[in-house]
């Protein structure tokens, strides 16, 4: 025997029957959309380095020690498995001209790939979905992208999913915000820990969402960018605030809440759960005008969220939520080896009206198949067997209820009494 190969670490096999609750959780998320006007985009997992060095920030956690980025040994490309998905929109929206008739709403979904330590909720390669406006100024678009999150949990059937948001202002009002932020850390300087310390003068404004208990007693007192904000940006916040109320979602204000990317503005929000443990954030987002030029396009405003599925379907699990595939319609039973082709047959055309055939496979004897098609869950078993074959029938037997088995012919095309028999509700 050769030694086993297991997957890379942090990287999960989705199986059956989970994978049954991805699908379910993956079309769900496809109806929301569809509800809103949102367009799926499907970009390339792999993307050049320089696009997320350039997007998300050099002085982020993502850039400086989460990128799977390697050398492409053929030409020597620099590329980088996406840690997110933002970047490669606003690079594809560009690149393609997308926005050349107006704004357009757009959704994503796929595998993210982040070298950090894995633990529940946190994975090496992980999954998000993702809704992003390009070229409205909002705030109207900032409310829409929160309540399609909302529709999604209600859709989901999620509970006591929390709202906070945050407003980040301009580049002039987060300077004026930093350079007091800067003093304030400075004067206490001996409380800072070593991620503080490094970021200081490169990345401050990220310090205030250190998860660092010592450090929370320090930062609750540090000077709020929220109060740095002028006329438009206030009013960018309160108009969201206003709309979020008339849509009758609560919130909460967390003038710490910053995001991890570099490209934020205006705007920022996550929807937060109890339930997760220390990786509580389902959803986060925000406004990211900036960005659109920073790819290399025309200057375009810009609005997003990513969840990550994997913690949404954490909470499905705890709330007892778990979809599973539906079970076949059918197990066929071959109890005649000559039987095969027309069982074939039979199978085929059942599965073109829409039924689910499993067909057996492997041989046995009828008792043995009997218990397979019982396993596989199948509301019905049809027997074919020598008895079926000289009449040209099948054996049709009910797997969940008690009664007699009973014969069908199978000449018709298609065989519409065992189609009325198979579809008829259990009683
Ligand atoms: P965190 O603070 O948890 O590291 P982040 O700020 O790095 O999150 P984003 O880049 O905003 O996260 O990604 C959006 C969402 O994607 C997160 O809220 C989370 O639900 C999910 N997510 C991020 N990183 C991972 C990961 N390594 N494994 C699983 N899910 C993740
Ligand atoms: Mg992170």
């Amino acid at each position: 025997m050769n030694a086993k190969l297991g997957a890379v670490k942090g990287m999960n096999d989705i199986l059956p029957p989970e994978s049954a609750g991805w699908e379910w959780f993956e079309a769900r998320v496809r109806d929301v959309m569809r509800g809103y006007g949102y367009q799926s985009v499907r970009t390339p997992i792999v993307e050049p380095t320089a696009l997320f060095v350039r997007s998300i920030g050099e002085v982020t956690d993502i850039v400086e020690k989460e990128m799977y980025s390697f050398t492409d040994s053929l030409n020597g490309e620099a590329l980088t498995l996406r840690p997110e998905n933002t970047a490669a929109i606003v690079r594809a929206a560009v690149e393609h001209n997308l926005l050349y008739d107006g704004g357009k709403r757009l959704w994503y979904t796929g595998p993210m790939f982040r070298h950090e330590r894995p633990q529940r909720g946190r994975y090496r390669q992980f999954h998000q979905v993702g809704a992003e406006a390009l070229g409205f100024p909002g705030p109207d678009i900032d409310a829409e992208l929160i309540l399609l999150a909302r529709r999604l949990w209600t859709v989901l059937g999620l509970r006591g999913l929390r709202l906070e948001i945050n407003c980040l202002g301009q580049a002039d009002e987060r300077a004026r915000h930093r350079a007091k932020l800067i003093a304030y850390l400075e004067q206490h300087a001996g409380q800072l820990d070593d991620d503080a310390r490094r970021r200081l003068y490169s990345n401050p404004l990220r310090i205030l969402d250190s998860k660092n208990p010592a450090l929370q007693p320090l930062l609750e007192q540090a000077p709020r960018l929220l109060d740095e904000l002028g006329e438009d940006s206030r009013a960018h916040f309160d108009g969201l605030q206003r709309l979020l109320r008339a849509a009758g979602q609560d919130f909460t204000i967390n003038p710490r809440l910053v995001r991890g990317l570099d490209y934020y503005n205006l705007t920022v929000f996550e929807w937060v759960s109890e339930h997760l443990g220390a990786q509580a954030t389902v959803c986060a987002g925000g406004r990211y005008d900036g960005l659109v030029e920073q790819i290399g396009g025309k200057p375009a405003p810009a609005c997003g969220w990513a969840l990550g599925v994997e913690r949404v379907l954490d909470l499905l699990a705890q709330a007892g939520r778990q979809p599973a595939a539906p079970a076949p319609d059918a197990y066929v039973v071959l109890a005649h080896a000559p039987a095969l082709e027309r069982a074939l047959q039979v199978a085929e055309e059942l599965r073109a009206a829409g039924m689910r055939i499993v067909m057996h496979a492997g041989g046995g004897s009828l008792k043995s198949q009997m218990k397979k098609a019982d396993a596989s869950g199948a509301r019905h078993a049809l027997i074919f067997g020598e008895r079926e074959w000289l009449a040209g029938e099948v054996g049709v037997k009910s797997l969940r209820e008690a009664g007699e088995q009973q014969q069908r012919s199978v000449a018709l095309q298609p065989p519409a009494l065992l189609l009325e028999m198979l579809m008829a509700t259990p009683a």
